[in-house]
């Protein structure tokens, strides 16, 4: 199922730091095989639970389209280089606007994954912009912030 996408810089959903998932249902698995629908639907890289009303630390991404998807719970960033990139920005729930914004050109980040299983990740280049863009969702910061 395709879900709405919520839009809008003052759109309450997207404002507030997202929960944490405390366990793994076959709901939560459902909700992610719908965003995933949802992201590829709108030609996205990259989405957040509150972005389809959720208020859930939940997030999807293809930075690729020769990658699998993933998808990421309770996201946290434990290393960032010192080194930033700018880089110029969409947003699925902020349509026509675009936003040069620095990032950590790489990271590591710890999450859980649909099997419940703690993973480390490290990204570089879009694939750490893009996980960077959707943890911000997960604390109701958006790139008009930056
Ligand atoms: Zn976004």
């Amino acid at each position: 199922m395709i879900l709405n996408i919520q839009k809008g810089q003052d759109n309450p959903i997207l404002r507030q730091k997202a929960n944490k998932v405390s366990s793994i249902t076959p709901e939560i698995k459902e909700l992610v095989f719908n965003m995933v629908k949802t992201m590829d639907a709108n030609d996205g890289i990259g989405l957040a639970a509150p972005q389809i009303g959720k208020s859930l630390q939940i997030f999807v991404m293809r930075p690729d389209s020769s990658q699998e998807v993933m998808a990421l719970i309770n996201p946290e960033i434990i290393k960032t280089s010192f080194k930033k990139i700018s880089f110029e920005e969409g947003c699925l729930s902020l349509p026509n606007i675009t936003r040069k914004v620095k990032r950590a050109a790489k990271i590591v980040i710890r999450a859980l994954n649909l099997e419940g299983q703690s993973v480390e990740i490290q990204a570089k280049e879009l694939t750490a912009r893009v996980i960077q863009h959707e943890i911000d969702h997960l604390n109701g910061i958006l790139i008009i912030d930056k």
